[in-house]
């Protein structure tokens, strides 16, 4: 039977096929369900009254009380202004209007009680508030339960379709009506009542249309609660079998291979750290169970050779391997680096990229069915269903959070038993995110930095001081350094950034005359070998300058590269630039990293500038990251290979939260680890209901 859940929006009264139309292109709300757990992204407290002398600057919405001491106009007569000096005894606080001014100033009396609404934000050393809502305290007294204003997502295209806030709540009050009594009871009677949680039926009444604070409360709880609590109960599911199944792929010796290397090749000491994470691998490699582990460590702390090591105790186990890169240019120079590292050990090492010929290809397939191939590494062109292993026994994933999550279940599929997973990432990830994305992964951290490197000094340049980089440029390179310089490149205005690109490049090329100097350019509209060309050049000392996209965003490694220029650094973000800064610091000089942007800023832009002089820690970075974008933006699955939406829970603030419900679910699982008991069927159904909107963990982690 059809669950009323399942009817399409469409059919709601007042929606109808144009407005569903946008409901569904804007939100992806097609069905009863996604409306109702389309949850308000705030409610504005209309019950709470702050004091004028209580204001800050971190406030969003506030409700002040009091009485109009003056009203004043300015401006032209074209562009008039109407300000209000209003006191609640405290203090005052400005209200402004740029619009209607002849309109408010006849409807605003003195030595009358009004209720004021609106955003304050500091002005000169005083706060004020643009186009407030006001009524007077009558009539706010006679208004029926609107103490909670639910505030919900909207979309310009939405807006003018009249799909406000508004019109959102309007609509929910009609589908609650029409459907809240058939919706079925999500969660067991036994965790209802043994956690204390509002049944869902409540709780979806009160998310939208609370009544007052304590049962708004309840109503969050019980619906962050069920969010977290399925992802946990599936992940902790995934684990349990796989943990109860042996993995065939047992590397228990330390063989040939791996001691040849150690004392042959090896060309500097490794880190303490590095040591640590490698027996750590190897005690996962042999234990019989299969491998999922992460590796964090910060731009340039090593993380190559750990995964080499890692693929020489599999080779000697007589497994093959491949380590995945995200892009060419690093598929590449992995190639290079490990082909150097290994020298002259006898072991089969090769490329696979989307320019890879064909002719090429049927002999790398060959190597590969037949075993004779130890390492492969390459690019996506690697998760082709025609790439087929003969024993494959470890799979490294580089930079992992440049991969889709669909991209990355491929690769499991490549073998009946999987292999043993090792995803390595400079991107340093807060623990509930890492609980949420990686609920069945262990962690490994490198935390130190090989010995010798200097923090890069970084810097803040406008456009105005164009003459003076160049002057620290040409001083760089006199003293036998490289420079990269890099341009954003953002899909949307691809044609302008190129533009962008060729000008500066034509500007310093006439800056930087041959044969005095010369400069690389690398960037996506290049052939790829093209662009290994100019890489090549840049890295073997060729050229002075690498003038590039961001394509050189991830894991290139020139160690006598010692200047990073990033233009129009404010359109990065916060993650993207301490990447582009990774790239250099790696040799043993002082390194710099000038940060160009245009002269005036953003508070946004200028706020990210700052953390990134004042800081080369990639922890504080990534925390900044997540405060400045906020939590919905970092589950945006591109970002961070989230396989899913929270849609009421927040991973920042909610870890708590997180960790109680995943207790919770353990405990389910251990009295009942197939969910067969009657009570529990509930749970069952429930996940199958949800696998559309997760990922099969079992297939990324
Ligand atoms: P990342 O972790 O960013 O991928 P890489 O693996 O590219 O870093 O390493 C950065 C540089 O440091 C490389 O040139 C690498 O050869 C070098 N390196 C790695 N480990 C050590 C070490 N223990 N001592 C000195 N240099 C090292
Ligand atoms: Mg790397």
């Amino acid at each position: 039977m059809q669950s009323i859940l399942d009817k399409e929006i469409k059919f709601l009264k007042g929606v109808g096929p144009k407005r569903a139309e946008v409901l569904e292109s804007e939100l992806g709300i097609s069905t009863y369900e996604d409306l109702l757990f389309h949850f308000p992204y705030r409610h504005i407290d209309r019950s709470r009254f702050y004091k004028i002398n209580e204001i800050h600057r971190e406030m969003a919405h506030i409700q002040l009380k009091g009485q109009i001491l003056k009203i004043e106009e300015s401006g032209s007569p074209r562009q008039k202004r109407l300000h209000a000096v209003f006191s609640d005894g405290t203090g005052t606080i400005e209200l402004v209007w740029f619009k209607g001014v002849k309109w408010i100033r006849s409807s605003l009396k003195k030595n009358t009680d009004y209720v004021v609404f609106g955003k304050p934000s500091p002005f000169k050393g005083h706060f004020s508030i643009a186009h407030p809502e006001m009524e007077s305290l009558e009539q706010f007294k006679k208004k029926p339960g609107t103490s909670f204003m639910p505030q919900y997502h909207t979309t310009e295209k939405m807006k003018r379709h009249y799909l406000n806030s508004r019109a959102i709540q309007k609509l929910l009050a009609t589908l609650i009506t029409e459907a809240l009594n058939h919706i079925p009871e999500s969660l067991p009677a036994y965790i209802l009542s043994e956690y204390k949680l509002m049944p869902l039926r409540e709780a979806l009444k009160h998310i939208h249309f609370p009544e007052d604070s304590k049962l708004l409360g309840s109503a969050t709880h019980r619906l962050k609660f069920e969010e977290l609590f399925y992802i946990q109960l599936d992940i902790l599911r995934l684990r349990k079998q796989r943990i109860e199944s042996p993995s065939i792929h047992v590397c228990s010796k330390v063989g040939d291979y791996l001691n040849a290397f150690y004392t042959h090749n090896l060309p500097f000491e490794l880190t303490a750290a590095q040591k640590r994470v490698i027996r750590e691998i190897r005690a996962d490699l042999g234990s019989g169970k299969q491998m999922n582990r992460l590796l964090q460590g910060d731009v340039g702390s090593g993380k190559t050779m750990v995964a080499l090591m890692s693929m020489l105790i599999a080779i000697d186990n007589g497994f093959q391997t491949c380590l995945i890169a995200p892009t060419e240019i690093l598929a590449q120079q992995h190639y290079r680096s490990v082909s150097d590292f290994l020298g002259n050990l006898d072991i089969d090492i090769r490329l696979l990229t989307g320019s890879t010929k064909k002719s090429e290809r049927k002999e790398l397939h060959d190597a590969l069915s037949s075993g004779n191939n130890h390492i492969l590494i390459g690019t996506h062109a690697l998760l082709e269903d025609m790439v087929k292993f003969n024993k494959l026994g470890l799979v490294v994933i580089d930079e992992q959070h440049r991969f889709g999550v669909a991209q990355r279940a491929r690769l499991w599929k490549k073998n009946s038993h999987p292999p043993h997973v090792l995803v390595m990432t400079a991107t340093p990830i807060p623990r509930t995110l890492a609980m949420t994305l990686y609920g069945d992964l262990k962690v490994s951290r490198i935390d130190e930095l090989p010995p010798g490197r200097k923090p890069v000094v970084t810097k803040h340049a406008t456009d105005k001081k164009r003459a003076g980089v160049f002057e620290f440029i040409r001083k760089q390179i006199g003293e036998g350094r490289q420079i990269f310089i890099v341009y954003p490149l953002i899909s949307e205005s691809e044609k302008m950034d190129y533009k962008a690109l060729e000008e500066g490049a034509e500007i310093l090329s006439q800056t930087f005359k041959a044969p005095e100097y010369h400069i690389s350019m690398v960037h996506g509209r290049m052939k790829p070998d093209e662009k290994d060309h100019a890489m090549q050049e840049f890295k073997k000392g060729h050229t002075h300058i690498l003038v590039a996209t961001t394509v050189i965003e991830v894991g290139v490694d020139v160690p006598n590269a010692s200047v990073m220029i990033i233009e129009s650094a404010e359109r990065f973000g916060l993650s993207q630039l301490h990447q582009l800064r990774g790239r250099v610091g790696r040799g043993a000089s002082q390194s710099f990293c000038l940060l160009m942007t245009k002269n005036k800023l953003s508070d946004d832009s200028r706020k990210r500038i700052q953390v990134m002089c004042r800081t080369n820690d990639g922890f504080e970075i990534a925390e900044a990251d997540l405060r400045f974008r906020g939590p919905g933006d970092i589950a945006g699955t591109q970002q961070s290979g989230l396989p899913i939406d929270l849609k009421i829970a927040s991973l920042v603030k909610d870890g708590q939260l997180l960790e109680y419900v995943r207790q919770i679910a353990e405990n389910v699982l251990d009295t009942d680890p197939v969910l067969n008991n009657p009570e529990n069927i509930i749970l069952n159904k429930q996940l199958k209901r949800l696998k559309n909107q997760f990922v099969n963990w079992r297939m990324i982690s």
